[in-house]
């Protein structure tokens, strides 16, 4: 039987697509050519307020971090694994020009409300979460698969496909090269270290441009690396000795390598998502560009597209097709 929507992809973008339309009763098949390189496999799924050098508070974040925060929890019960986890960053400075900024930022009300308390050495930043990427996408998989939902193969945009209605791009980087390739994407290929590093506070991740991320009372994960315009996704030693030094620099324990990740985030030059249908053929649709703030993108942008399923309604401005920024 013929379905209407086909997603390709199941990177966290497919992901949380795929369970959104499962929710509102929209049917829908999903095609995956396997993770491997896939951004989504390299990501930490941090969602920090408050990010890079310039300390720069995330557009939208008041209204996203709640909507992100109901939808995972929502998801956790309906997969039964547990995928949210509220943390606090403690955000060290790296030198004087940082601490300016933010006393700068802070008088002018810019990072409120997440920033808190400040001392000499850095600031907190609350709330902070951690979606867990890897166990989302597994638990999705699984029930897909299960259900005969999910497909294991590469989708070839050039052949023809009648049997859907509508036909999804959530391939992450490789959107690139799909329907939506005249768009003006932006790519960086980016790596994240999983070391044994005992004795983190549980609760904070500690970051002075690169973070670590405590897993287990044992584990941590340290990243992240960003070389922009960059699209293979093989791990080099030069990354891995650069993230345990910046483990090292951070923590006060020995830190031993376990495995290591590579992904290419994709973007645009406004650094904001793109969903939507294609303005000269309304049966491709794309789900992409999510670059370094995955987690806090994908339930937003899933729940225009079951929005617009729905009862027509368009996407929002900041993440349309066509828009200034992501025009070709
Ligand atoms: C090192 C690193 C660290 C990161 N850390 C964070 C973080 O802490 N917090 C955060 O929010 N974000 C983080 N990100 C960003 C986050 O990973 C991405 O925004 C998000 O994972 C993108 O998901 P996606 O589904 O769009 O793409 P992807 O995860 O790349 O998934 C695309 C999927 O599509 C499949 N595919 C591609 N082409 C085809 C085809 N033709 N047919 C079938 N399937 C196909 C691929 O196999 C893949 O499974 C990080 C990224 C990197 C690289």
């Amino acid at each position: 039987m013929n379905t209407p929507i086909l997603i390709v992809g199941q990177g966290l973008a497919g992901t949380v697509l795929g369970l959104a339309l499962e929710q509102a009763g929209i049917g829908f098949r999903i095609v995956d050519a396997g993770h491997a390189g896939a951004a989504s496999a390299a990501a930490a799924g941090i969602i920090n307020p408050i990010a890079g050098r310039r300390l720069v508070r995330t557009p939208r974040i008041g209204e996203l971090l709640p909507l992100a925060r109901t939808a995972y929890r929502e998801l956790e019960v309906r997969l039964g694994v547990p995928l949210w986890r509220e943390l606090r960053v403690r955000r060290l400075f790296r030198d004087e020009r940082e601490r300016r900024i933010f006393l700068a930022k802070q008088a002018g009300g810019e990072l409120a409300p997440f920033a808190g308390e400040a001392d000499a050495a850095g600031f907190w930043i609350a709330p902070a979460a951690r979606v867990d990427v890897p166990a989302l996408l597994a638990a999705a998989r699984a029930r897909w698969l299960k259900a005969g939902l999910l497909r294991e193969a590469a989708f070839d945009w050039a052949r023809r496909d009648p049997a859907h209605e509508l036909v999804i791009d959530c391939t992450g980087a490789a959107a690139r090269r799909g329907p939506f390739a005249g768009l003006k994407f932006e790519w960086s290929k980016g790596e994240t270290l999983q070391i044994a590093l005992p004795g983190l506070d549980p609760d904070v991740i500690v970051n002075r441009g690169h973070w670590l991320l405590p897993l287990t009372a044992e584990t941590a994960w340290v990243g992240a690396t960003h070389e922009p315009g960059v699209d293979d996704t093989a791990p080099p030693a030069a990354a891995r000795a650069l993230l345990l030094d910046a483990a090292a620099g951070l923590a006060a324990a020995p830190v031993q390598p376990r495995a290591q990740f590579a992904g290419v985030r994709l973007t645009t030059r406004d650094k904001l998502p793109v969903a939507g249908r294609h303005p000269a053929d309304p049966r491709r649709g794309i789900c992409a560009a999510l670059g370094g703030r995955g987690a806090l993108f994908a339930p937003w942008l899933a729940r225009q597209w079951v929005e617009h399923l729905r009862h027509g309604r368009d996407f929002d401005p900041a993440v349309a097709v066509v828009r200034p920024v992501a025009a070709g």
